[in-house]
């Protein structure tokens, strides 16, 4: 069982993380940060203000370190590597330290695809995995398991998890609109058979339909998105998590506008296991509300992504959790 650190204090949080990175990245000298810089125009994701106490810390055990995310696959600022680093520059993020933003990458075979995973956290002595809590469109939630199972690939990658998780008629559709009810994005419609609009392969009709006529052309999102990152996280040489759970968003960081918030902030928390740590905050915020934001609003609760990477070796779902 994993323990995961929690506090809603950041003052006591910090005081831990000092230690964990002491014990953690002895004789590190270059560490990756793996942070998500923001969509343009989204005002809820993590400002360099959020993580400076973090690479204060680091400066003061004088560890060398950069921030780095991969370029994402739809248009947007982000979509290459200058103009990502150009933007991230302009937000504030340069103050903490030197950003890298490239997609050099080594290829690493999985069970369902072959992942390119970015080679500037390959070849770090350690990733920080920094990671906003929130909802996400394809696997309801989203934290450390989608930061690395996005973020750690190259856009090609992020392409082929997207693309693998859209759905295929392959039987007889009894028009029942299951599959239609399922869309996150209402773009599904069932008329004598389902008709696919706008796919962003999250893969929920698929989980929806009755008779079992949908298939996805590869894999559930979920299963793709943890193999993803199970086989990154396979490649680093070590990895420590960090979460936040504030501004905890209907949708994710990629969104200019990730609409509204929907659940109370609930502080912080650290784990060396990154399946623990996004089991923990699920469970907490859950417990918190009282209900399952992430299905309410996203139509999938986050745990299918959580279990499967169980399932492919990234870590424990079962957690010990220490309050501090
Ligand atoms: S995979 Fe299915 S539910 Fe998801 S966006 Fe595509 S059509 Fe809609
Ligand atoms: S859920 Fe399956 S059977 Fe029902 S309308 Fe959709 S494809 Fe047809």
């Amino acid at each position: 069982m994993a323990n995961v650190y929690y506090s809603k204090n950041q003052e006591n949080f910090l005081l831990k993380i000092k230690e964990e990175i002491k014990d953690n990245f002895k004789n590190c000298n270059k560490i990756a940060i793996k942070i998500h810089f923001g969509e343009p125009g989204n005002k809820t994701a993590f400002k360099p203000e959020d993580i400076k106490p973090i690479t204060d810390i680091l400066n003061e055990l004088n560890i060398n370190f950069f921030l780095f995310d991969s370029p994402v696959k739809y248009n947007s600022l982000r979509d290459n590597p200058d103009s990502y680093k150009n933007f991230a520059i302009k937000k504030g993020w340069g103050r903490l330290g030197e950003i890298r933003t490239n997609d050099e990458h080594i290829d690493v075979k999985g069970e369902n695809l072959t992942y390119e995973v970015c080679k500037e956290l390959i070849d770090a002595d350690a990733v920080l995995v920094i990671s906003h809590v929130k909802g996400h469109v394809c696997t309801g939630f989203g934290g450390a398991i989608k930061n690395l199972g996005m973020g750690a690939l190259t856009k090609k990658t992020k392409g082929d998890i997207h693309y693998g998780g859209e759905p295929v008629l392959v039987g007889e559709c009894t028009q029942c609109g299951a599959c239609e009810r399922a869309c996150p994005l209402g773009t599904l419609k069932v008329k004598d058979k389902p008709v696919f609009g706008i796919c962003y392969g999250c893969s929920n009709c698929v989980y929806a339909c009755p008779n079992s006529v949908l298939k996805t052309r590869v894999n559930y999102f979920d299963f793709l998105l943890a193999e993803g990152a199970a086989v990154a996280q396979s490649k680093f040489k070590k990895a420590y998590y960090v979460s936040f759970l504030k501004n905890i968003t209907q949708l994710c960081d990629c969104e200019s506008d990730p609409g509204e918030i929907i659940a109370n902030d609930y502080g912080f928390l650290a784990s060396p296991d990154g399946v623990a740590i996004d089991m923990a905050a699920h469970g907490i915020i859950l417990k918190n509300e009282g209900e399952d934001v992430f299905l309410k609003y996203n139509k999938k609760s986050g745990t299918e992504q959580v279990k499967a990477a169980e399932k492919f070796g990234m870590g424990q779902s079962k957690y010990n959790l220490m309050e501090l």
